[in-house]
């Protein structure tokens, strides 16, 4: 499931083939994918030029030159990719059309970009630009974890007195937006708090640490990600999904890697989700 790293991913390969130009057709070949898909969307997409391409949580924002946005979710399997001519890259074929093939843009910049979802969680809805922040999707966001409005004081103010789980508080996206079940358990780790403290209970120092932690885990990863953007180019248009490696998510059973802890990293289920953590120097 793409989390912040993977979307921002997608949203600085498309960057270069969207943003300043036009989409000259958009095939929309099915009424829906989780929530039907906005009126007359076709229509509403042709003929308008991207004029930013912007990322709030795990959401891509497309502004077009109407005044509408273009809101895209990946959802669980949402997969982007570019083909045809691209400034300063290599050529990618354009792909027969393929079952999950859901949305295919045309641009004016000669690349195609294909929105393929075999799940269909994935989302579009366009919405009027000037009050994006209304929209039910949008809304009910807390701060963006790489912004200004996320620091020290406001996450110790927001946990102060709560009584669940530090995991399952750092999920909450109206604490926090765009984190997800990995870079929890990554942040956690790295700041040796263990998943199932209640947040309140944590000293206010070690929540403080919390901030340049989570900050780092997610840039960490986004140029992971940005590395692999340089990869695509030779391979297969495909936007997004890239090999990181994690220090503890997903290393049930290996040896923990936190110097001088002989500890094994543990998986644990908190709210339906694995927990990956090393229960020796994760208190
Ligand atoms: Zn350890």
């Amino acid at each position: 499931m793409p989390e912040l790293p993977e979307v921002e991913t997608v949203r600085r390969g498309l960057l270069p083939v969207v943003e300043g130009f036009v989409i000259d057709s958009a095939d929309v070949r099915r009424p829906d994918l989780r929530w039907p898909f906005p009126d007359r969307m076709a229509d509403r997409l042709a003929g308008q030029t991207v004029t930013a391409l912007r990322r709030r949580s795990k959401y891509i924002l497309a502004d077009l030159s109407s005044g509408e946005t273009l809101i895209v979710h990946l959802g669980m399997s949402g997969r982007m990719l570019i083909s045809g001519r691209m400034p300063g890259a290599f050529v990618h074929d354009h792909a027969p059309t393929e079952k999950h093939d859901h949305v295919v843009l045309e641009m004016s910049s000669g690349a195609r970009i294909t929105f393929n979802d075999a799940r269909r969680f994935g989302a579009m809805d366009l919405w009027p630009t000037a009050t994006l922040q209304d929209h039910w999707l949008l809304k009910p966001l807390g701060p963006e974890p790489l912004g200004n409005t996320f620091h020290e004081d406001y996450l110790a103010e927001r946990l102060k007195g709560r009584n669940t789980p530090i995991k399952s508080a750092l999920l909450d996206q109206n604490v926090v937006a765009g984190l997800g079940n990995i870079y929890v358990c990554e942040a956690l780790f790295r700041a040796q708090i263990a998943p199932r403290r209640k947040a309140g209970r944590i000293s206010d120092k070690r929540i403080r640490s919390l901030v340049p932690i989570i900050r780092d885990v997610l840039t960490d990863a986004i140029a992971a990600g940005g590395s692999s953007l340089r990869d695509y180019r030779q391979a297969s248009g495909e936007l997004g999904y890239f090999q990181h490696t994690f220090r503890v998510y997903g290393r049930e059973g290996q040896p923990c890697t936190t110097p001088g802890c002989n500890g094994t990293v543990a998986r644990i289920t908190q709210s339906g989700r694995s927990t990956f953590f090393c229960p020796n120097c994760q208190t």
